[in-house]
């Protein structure tokens, strides 16, 4: 196995949340609500926060203050990116703070800072988010790892990122929340194809053909085995396991179509 099964869930300011124990165990704030405790209704409810799915901007700035508010964060403070399913990873600083909260701002799909203080976001309705932190840099990303970025190997190269600042690879921590299993994520030849592209026979683990043409894939699994290939420890690459597609406590993407709200992880390092 290349990561290790973890999570916690618990409940702050009325949110139910889940939670790495080994990010917990630095410090680190991270988090990926469940759906309930916010006040947009219909199918957004509740705690939907972005404005791009349709729904009221009141509603979502409520939202967004309620999520940070129960970690800690003012909107102030916090930056969330324009995710285009790309492999771009942006360093970020509190200058940055406040930005994307309400609308889309700068495209990419991964945000980085060693700044203490400033909360990244991550968005997600079943796509994978990667939260990463550097114990020895004091570095943290956030990154949404959809199936198209995974294929790019956003994953490995958030790493890169982190090696290149100075960070002790090994000593890297992940976090992967819950999102869409393989148990909902069938899918064409496309993605499959385009995984193997970029990961050429690595994947029989995550990849399985369940009739002609039709497979079933792993995502979460894949982009732990792109941080495992990278060179940190599966000990510190914790998951939770958890199908946003499978659960109604989430918002899914593939159960829903368009008529759903958007959730986000958040990351925050302290002094
Ligand atoms: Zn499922």
């Amino acid at each position: 196995m290349e990561y290790t099964v973890a999570y916690r869930k618990t409940v702050y300011g009325g949110i139910r949340a889940y939670s790495s124990p080994l990010l917990d165990s630095y410090g680190v704030i991270n988090a990926f609500p469940e759906r309930h405790g916010g006040v947009s209704e219909g199918f957004y409810g509740s705690l939907n926060l972005p404005t791009s799915t349709g729904d009221m901007e009141e509603n979502v700035r409520e939202n967004t203050r309620r999520y940070l508010a129960a970690f800690g964060a003012v909107p102030e403070t916090a930056v969330k990116s324009h995710q285009v399913h790309s492999d771009h990873i942006l360093r970020v600083t509190s200058l940055d703070g406040g930005k994307g909260l309400l609308a889309p701002n700068v495209a990419c799909d991964g945000l980085l800072t060693d700044e203490p203080d400033l909360t990244l976001l991550a968005s997600s309705a079943d796509c994978p988010l990667i939260l990463l932190y550097s114990p020895d840099r004091h570095m943290i990303a956030a990154v949404h790892a959809g199936w198209r970025g995974t294929s790019l190997d956003i994953a490995g190269k958030a790493v890169n990122m982190f090696i290149k600042n100075g960070a002790d690879v090994k000593s890297l921590v992940a976090f992967l929340p819950p999102s869409i299993g393989p148990c909902c994520f069938e899918t064409d030849p496309d993605v499959p194809e385009a995984m193997n592209e970029r990961f050429k026979g690595e994947l029989d683990d995550y990849i399985c053909e369940i009739s002609p043409a039709r497979y079933r894939v792993n995502l979460q699994g894949i982009n732990a085995h792109a941080l495992a290939r990278r060179g940190m420890d599966p000990r510190r690459i914790e998951v939770a396991p958890i199908c946003t597609c499978c659960h109604e406590d989430f918002y899914s993407h593939r159960r829903s179509k368009t008529q759903r709200g958007l959730s986000a992880a958040l990351i925050r390092m302290s002094k």
